[in-house]
């Protein structure tokens, strides 16, 4: 399988992360990056460098007062007496009507969800270039390859169009379904990461030229805790072409991969001409994040169901944390993806 990488992940290094009131070493490390690579090149993938398609691509997805903000945020932030070494919003606009502010505070409040998208000084460079990761494979897929892997670091599928939150930025799942929506009329997302795909779902709320997909441990009591709910289908033209499978916390392999059964039968209906997979390891039962309980053959069995659609399709990396078996689940997950394409061919 193609694989597509940046090295300049690594440009984005968070410190905070706050988890009950307690400041704890931040889960999205650069070491992510590493593990899932070697993951990557220990199955006898075909890693390649994503090349850069320009801002064009993103600036599709997120809005320009968003961009501008990502990329000034740090300096300015810096500037303040007495700053962080991080930009860490701590006020929000909440759910009000609300005023868009000039001073850099007020900016890194309006567009966070939370604080576990701190920027730091080499944050833009990291995220530009995990997106451009997304483009190029889907680029690759839309060139004729059947299925592509973006290595996207750090994650995306939490970002809105104008907000950064749950330690992503630019969402990269929504920037390859965007990029295929230009030549493909109709396109599937199917989001397996342990928590939902809300910064996707309302990207495409209103759409229905994008089907999205998402299943998840139960927002009721884990993240992002407002969205992911199972009524929430989405609206005007959009209205039934979102679909949210949550399961309790804590769940294993079986009601996971029939809630996959559920996901892959409507994404059939639906009849995309292209799918993209928002792939999360996260839900593994060895992540420290601890949503729900998939084994390493849970995910390999997951694969397998999602290449027998036999769709075009792009991967793209979401969360999957610093377990013991994080590089395990992604080469799985790979391999047994290729062997359901020629079990279906
Ligand atoms: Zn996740």
């Amino acid at each position: 399988m193609k694989v597509f990488h940046t090295h300049k992940h690594a440009l984005h290094d968070p410190q905070f992360f706050l988890v009950r009131g307690e400041r704890r070493p931040a889960a999205e490390q650069p070491q992510r990056g590493h593990i899932l690579l070697q993951a990557a090149r220990a199955g006898g993938h075909e890693v390649l460098e994503a090349g850069d398609q320009g801002l064009g691509p993103i600036a599709d997805v997120h809005t320009p007062e968003y961009l501008d903000y990502l990329q000034v945020a740090h300096r300015e932030w810096s500037r303040l007496p007495g700053a962080s070494a991080e930009v860490i919003p701590n006020v929000h606009p909440g759910r009000r009507p609300a005023h868009y502010p000039r001073g850099i505070v007020g900016r890194a409040g309006w567009h966070a969800a939370d604080t576990a998208s701190p920027i730091g000084p080499g944050t833009w460079e990291a995220v530009y270039a995990a997106a451009q990761v997304a483009v190029c494979a889907s680029d690759a897929v839309l060139a004729g390859v059947r299925e592509a892997y973006a290595l996207c670091r750090p994650p995306g599928h939490h970002a809105y169009a104008d907000m950064a939150g749950g330690f992503c930025f630019l969402n990269n799942t929504a920037i390859a379904a965007r990029r295929l929506l230009a030549r493909h009329a109709r396109v599937a997302v199917l989001d397996v990461d342990v928590h939902h795909g809300n910064g996707t779902q309302a990207i495409f709320h209103g759409s229905r030229e994008v089907f999205t997909v998402s299943l998840h441990a139960d927002p009721g009591e884990f993240y992002p805790f407002f969205w992911g709910y199972a009524h929430e289908r989405g609206e005007g033209a959009g209205e039934g072409f979102n679909l949210n499978l949550p399961l309790p916390v804590g769940s294993g392999d079986e009601p996971w991969l029939a809630a996959g059964e559920t996901a892959i039968e409507r994404i059939g209906r639906f009849a995309p001409r292209v799918l993209v997979v928002a792939l999360g390891l996260d839900a593994s039962e060895s992540d420290p994040l601890q949503g729900l309980r998939i084994t390493t053959r849970g995910f390999a069995r997951m694969a397998g169901r999602i290449a027998a659609l036999g769709l075009p399709t792009v991967l793209v990396q979401e969360g999957g944390y610093l377990g013991p078996e994080l590089g395990e689940n992604l080469a799985a997950f790979l391999a047994a993806f290729e062997q359901g394409r020629t079990a279906c061919r």
